[in-house]
């Protein structure tokens, strides 16, 4: 599958900054381009493929907002109360009467306004006589308590936009215009691969010196969290040859590869190599903590991200790198992650020149506003330090120092996928 252009240069020389190396990856990814029809409800999370406009207006009549009573503005009372014959009774669902002027009509919530009257007294603000007749009191505006045709949404506006990562209120604009089925991007296909003899499949035996494999379930979580199709491509050995013969395989099945471990400068670190080894390296060092080597680059054609294997550096990397290469493929509005600004309750020293992340729990303070803990260890390889935080802190590249009370940017693992 090309997606990508072939004018690739390898990138061995200074670190590549974050925002740099993702737009040097956008810029050679192209979106898979097919899509498929899909029923409302599991169009949740996908990716418009086309722009949706309103084929009628929103409310589509003019209704009434209350349960009261509907009046012409002509009729509104002006000085003091004023009582008006009922001429009749509209409930949400029927059709309405015309009405004459003078009168005024029993009217509730989303029953259509009759012709002859658009105002609505709410019921809590007027009185029946022994007649029968209801008292409407002065200073109620014309147009009050109505809901207009197309005060929502105009007939033809463009209420979805192609690219849009659609949520459950976008899916409720579809069924509100009489939808059935939505147009969107199919399924952007990813196989993982972990590798490294250390490595144990979880239900596998484990010898004394391994580890259970935790960084690919992780990772297929995370791409099916972005609605991906996940290939699950188990674990590679640490040995290039057979790397770069089971990279070039999955190149022909997928519109991405990821891998994780094995792209640092050790000896027994073959990914850098076997994308060199089946197709070529895009870039490798990226100035990210952590995580710092991270690898692009394209086989046959398919991009391939090489992510670090400490599994702190893998979530966070494939958050400020995957994320944004998973979102250019299926045509996705870049949705740059903003994070929120919140106070740090921690002190903390780093090098300029590099964008840092740092784990992070959120607290109340006592005046209310919200303060940032920092996790006590920092280790790339706890897991415990993912699952004890509700985010990560964002130091850009150039901040050098951090001291409680200063404004750090967060961002809840809950807004990153
Ligand atoms: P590497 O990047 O291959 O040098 O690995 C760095 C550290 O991450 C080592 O301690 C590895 O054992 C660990 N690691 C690598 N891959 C995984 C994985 N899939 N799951 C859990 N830990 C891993
Ligand atoms: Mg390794």
């Amino acid at each position: 599958m090309a997606q990508l252009s072939d004018d690739c240069f390898a990138f061995g020389g200074p670190m590549m900054s974050v925002d740099e190396a993702v737009a040097i990856i956008a810029a050679r990814v192209r979106p898979v381009g097919e899509s498929e029809t899909v029923a409302l409800l599991d169009a949740d999370g996908r990716i418009l493929a086309g722009d949706v406009a309103a084929p009628l207006p929103l409310p589509p009549f003019m209704n009434s907002a209350v349960d009261g009573y509907a009046v012409s503005g002509a009729d509104l009372p002006q000085n003091g109360d004023r009582a008006f014959p009922v001429a009749g009774r509209v409930q949400a669902g029927a059709s309405a009467q015309p009405v004459a002027p003078g009168h005024a009509v029993r009217i509730f919530t989303g029953a259509p306004m009759p012709s002859g009257t658009d105002t609505v007294f709410m019921q809590e603000d007027v009185r029946i006589d022994d007649a029968g007749n209801v008292i409407l009191p002065s200073g109620l505006k014309l147009g009050a308590n109505v809901r207009p045709a197309g005060e929502d949404i105009a007939r033809g506006h463009v209420a979805l936009a192609s690219g849009r990562r659609l949520r459950p209120q976008d899916v409720a604009v579809a069924a509100a215009f009489g939808l059935t089925t939505l147009d969107v991007v199919r399924r952007v296909r990813v196989g993982v691969f972990s590798t490294g003899d250390e490595l144990a499949a979880p239900g596998a035996a484990r010898s004394e010196a391994q580890l259970f494999d935790s960084n690919r379930f992780m990772l297929m979580a995370m791409l099916r969290r972005l609605g991906c199709e996940v290939g699950d491509l188990g674990i590679l050995r640490d040995e290039q040859a057979a790397l770069a013969a089971a990279l070039k395989q999955a190149a022909r099945r997928y519109d991405l590869i990821l891998t994780t471990g094995g792209v640092s400068t050790g000896e027994e670190d073959h990914v850098k190599a076997g994308i060199e080894q089946a197709g070529s390296l895009v870039l490798w060092r990226m100035a990210i903590k952590p995580g710092r080597p991270v690898a692009m680059g394209i086989v046959d054609g398919t991009p391939l991200i090489g992510l670090p294997g400490n599994p702190v550096a893998s979530f966070v990397t494939f958050v400020h790198v995957v994320r944004p290469t998973v979102l250019a493929l299926s045509g996705a509005t870049p949705a740059p992650l903003q994070p929120m600004p919140v106070r740090s309750a921690f002190s903390y020293k780093k090098k300029s020149g590099r964008r840092e992340y740092v784990r992070a729990s959120l607290r109340r303070a006592a005046d209310g506003s919200l303060e940032a803990i920092k996790f006590p260890r920092e280790g790339a390889g706890l897991l415990s330090s993912l699952i004890e935080t509700d985010g990560l802190i964002e130091l850009a590249e150039a901040v050098v120092q951090v001291v409680p009370g200063d404004a750090v940017g967060f961002l809840g693992y809950a807004e990153l996928l």
